[in-house]
């Protein structure tokens, strides 16, 4: 297909923010490229209005569903911009012979990052301890340290690994679980590898970076809940409908857990009655994990080059379906 000819959706509202050579590249290369103004991820209704006659989308974390997708009469590829693509109906987009491209690994080292920083501000709780001394406040704040204790990674793919590698510094123990474990990364990094259940009865500290899909929906639940350590706190940066919110609330709320920390929930933004955000010892943050120069670059560059591929008759590197 003659490119020039060729039209392009971007929804992901950060492409091309910190470089703007993306959007100078990708405007040299086809006929039209449309833009998502709004600053949000877009609605299925929204994307129906805006897909007819587009040939590739990159796309950010719309609701990419079979109603988006009905209008869509030339689309070629949608290329996820980000790793995750459970918000694209990946069987609906393939009965339209719509390929399908992320950008593994782009984000990985971002999102590990803002993962440390979470369970740093969790144990030595960094955010209550600015808020009390800017309010006027000089209190004791008694932390506990990460060498000696056990950090458990559930999803040992590759936000996993980054994190475990940061983690390796801070002389902690280190346990996995991933039902595809990658053994000789684990232990060139001095990661015991083990079941979940065992993973949660020994950790102090969990961090969640495994896919949502229809059996990771709602992982953590009483259940699950009921077989952490006593004390143990969780750290979620991966995505909110993994975590039974209800069951959380209760968990920190009695005291089974300590604390959590949350970069994602099941409805984005949470709705500001949603309990969670009345408890002192659960940190939140805007879905903000790859929200960095680096992330942006890379996810813009790989979701850029494999959409272009695909226009181009070419095969994507990351294609997922
Ligand atoms: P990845 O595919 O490299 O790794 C996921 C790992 O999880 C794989 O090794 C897989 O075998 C493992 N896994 C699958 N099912 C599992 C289960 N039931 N229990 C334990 N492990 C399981 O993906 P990644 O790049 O590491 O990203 C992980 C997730 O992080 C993404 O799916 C996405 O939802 C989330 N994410 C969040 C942000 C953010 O901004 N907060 C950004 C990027 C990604």
């Amino acid at each position: 297909m003659e490119l020039k000819s060729c039209r392009v959706l971007v929804t992901a509202t950060s492409f091309g923010k910190n470089d703007p050579s993306l959007i100078t590249y990708l405007e040299s290369q086809v006929g039209e490229a449309i833009y998502n103004r709004t600053g949000k991820p877009l609605t299925p209704v929204q994307l129906a209005e805006l897909l007819p006659g587009v040939d590739g989308f990159i796309a950010g974390l719309d609701s990419i569903s079979a109603l988006a997708l009905q209008t869509a009469d030339r689309l070629k590829v949608i290329s996820r911009y980000g790793v995750g693509v459970d918000n694209v109906d990946l069987e609906y987009a393939c009965s339209k012979k719509i390929i399908v491209t992320n950008t593994p690994g782009a984000n990985s080292v971002s999102v590990a990052e803002l993962a440390v920083g979470l369970i740093l501000s969790l144990i030595r709780q960094i955010p209550q301890a600015i808020e009390a001394t800017r309010s006027g406040g000089w209190p004791r704040v008694n932390g506990i340290t990460l060498e000696g204790k056990t950090v458990g990674i559930i999803g040992f793919g590759s936000i996993g690994r980054q994190l475990a590698r940061r983690l390796a510094g801070f002389d902690c123990r280190l346990l996995a679980y991933d039902p595809y474990p990658d053994l000789s990364f684990a232990e060139k990094v001095g990661v015991t590898m083990l079941s979940l259940d065992d993973l949660l009865s020994q950790s102090n500290i969990i961090s969640l970076h495994l896919p949502l899909s229809p059996s990771t929906l709602g992982l953590v639940n009483e259940a699950f809940l009921a077989k952490t350590r006593p004390g143990a706190m969780l750290v979620n940066t991966d995505r909110g409908e993994i975590i039974d919110e209800n069951a959380l609330y209760t968990a920190v709320k009695t005291g089974r857990l300590a604390g959590a920390a949350l970069d994602v929930f099941c409805q984005q933004p949470p709705d500001p009655t949603n309990p969670i955000l009345s408890l002192p010892n659960v940190l939140v943050t805007p879905h903000m994990g790859a929200h960095t120069d680096g992330a942006t670059n890379s996810m813009g560059w790989m979701s850029l080059s494999d959409c272009l591929a695909v226009l181009r008759g070419e095969d994507p590197k990351y294609r997922v379906s």
